[in-house]
């Protein structure tokens, strides 16, 4: 007999734990699945967070214990080569911070320990372990379960329930759910249900670095033919992610440091001066995938199983986070009877179509406008960015979308 909960969760990643969390007063029975053993994250990759997205963490109780967290005051957008340029102020929005970089792993082991000490937990890792020795008691006939080394093998949905299998140490086990919620960043369904993919024919760099000149406070974000260039301030320098054809990115990973360096002075230009270190650096393929459809009965996708996107404009999480947070309140507003009912579902789908379809038209459009060297459209994207600068009003849209999202 398979166990029965109320909603499985499969992926305990920042966005698999976000709805964990959100949920963990609700009374209902959930069990969060994850492959990995809970072990803390080592993920190399730093993340750009939205102020909104700071003020979810911050309902969550767990921004406060974030570390390691540099604040966005600016944000400077220009195109290599080409004049105009726009600068995203937080004082002209009158807000305290555009945004904010901190590490992917700070920000997953921060999320990973509130869930942790709030659930029964079976295999964790030994240090992950320790951090939930005695979970909070449960409320009413509620409980968060979270089982570590969980590699979801199957999702079978159906017309009243969905079933689960996964294997634990090599196990087979099942379980059933009125409600399975998919944040695996996109590798369960992949082969059932294919995603759109579109793929930019580029990856990225990234990499810590540091120069002669920082800016603390602004992060640059830069145009080029070859492919956007981030600069994020982050401590003593800046988050880079520098993207081009999968071909150069294998070339750059290769270069020695003194080489890396120089190309990137040459690449970037002056604006924080000559670059002086930088540290370990890894690779990412860069493509939009889209899932054709976000719910299937008794089952939502969330974050990256639902859509994964360029990082350009450093929207996934922020948009993951939002999709968590938008199925919790729907969760929460359902009977429990309803959990999982195609009217729930399509509630859910409405709540979060704009907001989804805006962000990845947004950054869909800004890599395909600008990763080209077409004659005449340097000029008139100069243009329009030299314009944006200067109308205050369309300046604050695009911040706000960037900050909240379009329902934001
Ligand atoms: C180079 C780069 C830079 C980025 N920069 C930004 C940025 O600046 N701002 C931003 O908002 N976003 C950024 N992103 C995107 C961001 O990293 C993702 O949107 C975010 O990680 C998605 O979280 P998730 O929980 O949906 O998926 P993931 O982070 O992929 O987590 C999925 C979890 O599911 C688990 N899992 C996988 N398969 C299974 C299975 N079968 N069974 C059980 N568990 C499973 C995994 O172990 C993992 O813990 C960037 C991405 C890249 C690649």
């Amino acid at each position: 007999m398979s166990e029965h909960y109320d909603i499985v969760i499969i992926g305990g990643g920042p966005v698999g734990s976000t709805l964990a969390l959100a949920l963990r007063d609700s009374g209902l029975r959930i069990c969060l699945l994850e492959a990995r053993d809970f072990s803390p994250s080592t993920d190399p990759r730093a993340l750009a967070l939205s102020y909104g997205t700071r003020l979810l963490l911050d309902r969550l109780g767990v921004w406060a214990k974030l570390p390691q967290v540099s604040g966005i005051r600016t944000i400077h957008i220009s195109q290599k080569g080409r004049l105009g340029r726009t600068r995203l102020q937080a004082e002209e929005l009158g807000a305290p911070e555009l945004g904010y970089v901190l590490p992917y792993s700070a920000l997953q082991n921060g999320l990973q320990s509130a869930v942790l000490a709030a659930a029964r937990v079976e295999g964790a890792g030994a240090e992950s372990a320790a951090l939930s020795p005695n979970p909070s008691p449960v409320s009413g006939r509620g409980e968060l379960i979270c089982i570590g080394n969980a590699a979801v093998t199957a999702l079978e949905t159906g017309a009243e329930a969905a079933t689960i299998r996964y294997s634990r140490d090599g196990v087979a086990q099942e379980l059933t759910a009125k409600l399975a919620v998919v944040a695996d960043g996109g590798r369960l369904l992949e082969a059932s249900h294919p995603p759109e993919v579109h793929d930019y024919g580029q990856s990225g760099v990234i990499a810590h670095v540091t120069c002669a000149h920082p800016k603390p406070g602004t992060a640059f974000e830069r145009f080029t033919p070859q492919g956007p260039v981030a600069l994020l301030p982050y401590h003593d320098g800046y988050e880079l992610v520098w993207t081009a054809s999968h071909e150069q990115v294998q070339e750059m990973m290769a270069w020695d440091e003194a080489t890396f360096l120089a190309r990137l002075h040459e690449h970037f230009g002056d604006r924080v001066g000559a670059f002086t270190g930088v540290g370990p650096r890894s690779s990412y393929p860069l493509r939009l995938k889209r899932a054709p459809q976000t719910t299937l009965p008794h089952a939502v996708l969330l974050g990256n199983a639902a859509q994964t996107l360029h990082p350009v404009a450093g929207q996934g999480f922020n948009m993951g986070i939002r999709d968590a947070w938008e199925l919790a309140q729907v969760v929460l507003r359902a009977a429990p009877e309803s959990l999982g009912s195609a009217a729930m579902l399509d509630d859910y789908q409405r709540s979060r179509r704009l907001d989804r379809a805006a962000g990845i038209r947004f950054t869909d459009g800004l890599v395909r406008l600008f990763s080209n060297d077409l004659p005449g459209l340097g000029h008139a994207r100069g243009a329009s960015l030299a314009l944006l600068d200067c109308i205050p009003p369309a300046k604050q849209f695009v911040a706000k979308r960037m900050m909240f999202g379009a329902n934001g």
